[in-house]
């Protein structure tokens, strides 16, 4: 096993006892990201920072393409530096190692560099600034596009003295955040569309473990809109770990607001009855909050009046993370998470089958209740078998 990637984390906010719980649930994440390349790997705490260590032999440029990309979707990474580790610590050998080091990683380039030295082993025979100067002048001597810049180097070498000797100098940046599993658990309601993948991401990064739900209407929608929302949860589940999708037949409550409630609120109807078995399921598996995709103005339902309607029916809070985006920057985000593709393709979704030509955009809650009444005989029956009925797909 050699050192190959030193993990490095934004240490705002884990202080004391919190540093354990951020750095054991950051660890496992890599672990787990790491599981899917063919290759042995250790993720390792030491000294307070993180190490990945890999098996030397079969170690090619390959793998460490897959490792790279691996740890650019693990949450609570601010960044990684590649490291070079030199096992016999003989200044000699470190020197060598440290200067072919800098040519191989800064070729020609003119380039401004400082030293920083750190000997973790105290009984080092030189010491810091001692290693510092002498690794400086080698550099200088081997290296003619080099020069020192000791207030702003463009490169910052690192030499530390520790079990092994690591070398490192550039940062490859992280996504930020924090590790899944440090914030509590959460529902998204997950729809076809652009929207709620990339809010499930969001609240993903600060740390939260995420379940879903999806709200199919069959015979109006078909296996492949349903398929769609399972490859939805797949991509994102990249980023956010196993997602549990608990699918909800809504055709029977669908048909019977349809046939009871008056047509341009039938949009807001619906989406109070989504959020109300949202809910029950999100205390069942004891989330903490509810997630949507919506953004104000977006659609007639997303205005701050429907919004307050469709709110006023939870309990829990309800955590909005694109509320005030812009389609254009949500899009671009599903670009990077690689989920625009297939929430573009053409499925029929079930909230567009009975859509109004012209649904309310100034929804009243009391007019909505009131209208709710009208269902008051057959929807409760309906609900649970909803939710008696539900399937549930492990992603
Ligand atoms: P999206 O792009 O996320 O589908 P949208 O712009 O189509 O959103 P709406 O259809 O109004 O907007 O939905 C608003 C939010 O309600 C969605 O972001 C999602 O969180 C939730 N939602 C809508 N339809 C469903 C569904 N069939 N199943 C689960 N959640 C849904
Ligand atoms: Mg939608």
């Amino acid at each position: 096993m050699k050192t190959i990637y030193l993990i490095k984390y934004a240490e705002i906010g884990v202080k004391g006892k919190n540093r354990y719980v951020f750095e054991d649930a950051l660890v496992k994440q890599i672990r787990h990201a790491l599981k899917k390349i063919e290759h042995e790997f250790e993720v390792r705490r030491a000294q307070g920072r993180i190490y990945v260590d890999a098996e030397e032999s079969g170690y090619d440029k390959e793998t460490d393409e897959e490792v790279r990309s691996a740890l650019q979707k693990v949450f609570g990474i601010s960044g990684f530096c590649p490291v070079v580790s030199v096992e016999d610590k003989d200044f000699e050998v470190v020197a060598a190692r440290t200067v072919a080091y800098m040519k191989e990683t800064y070729g020609e380039g003119e380039y401004t560099f400082k030293v920083f030295a750190r000997r973790a082993q105290k009984d080092y025979p030189m010491e810091s600034p001692e290693i510092c100067m002498e690794l400086g002048g080698r550099i200088l001597d081997a290296c003619p596009n080099l020069s020192v810049d000791v207030h702003h180097p463009q490169i910052e070498l690192n030499v530390e003295i520790r079990e092994s000797v690591f070398i490192y100098s550039e940062t490859i940046p992280g996504l930020g955040g924090m590790p899944i599993g440090t914030g509590g658990k959460a529902m998204l309601l997950l729809s076809g569309g652009i929207d709620s993948p990339v809010a499930g991401y969001m609240i993903a990064k600060r740390g939260v473990l995420l379940e879903a739900v999806y709200f199919h209407a069959p015979p109006y929608t078909s296996e492949r809109a349903k398929q769609k929302v399972v490859d939805l949860a797949k991509k994102i589940s990249v980023y956010t770990g196993p997602i549990r999708l608990h699918v909800i037949n809504f055709t029977e409550i669908q048909m019977a607001i349809y046939e009871k409630c008056p047509h341009d609120e039938l949009t807001i109807i619906m989406r109070r009855y989504m959020m109300r078995i949202a809910e029950h399921l999100a205390k069942e598996a004891e989330c903490l909050g509810l997630v949507t995709g919506e953004s104000i103005g977006q659609v007639a339902s997303q205005t701050m009046q429907s919004l307050m309607t469709t709110n006023e029916v939870c309990t829990l809070p309800v955590y909005r993370p694109l509320i005030a985006f812009d389609k254009q920057d949500i899009v671009d985000i599903s670009e990077k998470i690689d989920t625009y593709e297939t929430s573009i393709l053409p499925f029929e979704d079930c909230c567009t089958i009975f859509v109004a030509k012209h649904p309310v955009t100034k929804p009243v809650p009391e007019v909505i209740r009131r209208h709710e009444g009208n269902l008051k005989e057959i929807i409760d029956e309906m609900v649970e078998k909803a939710l008696a009925e539900h399937e549930i797909i492990r992603v």
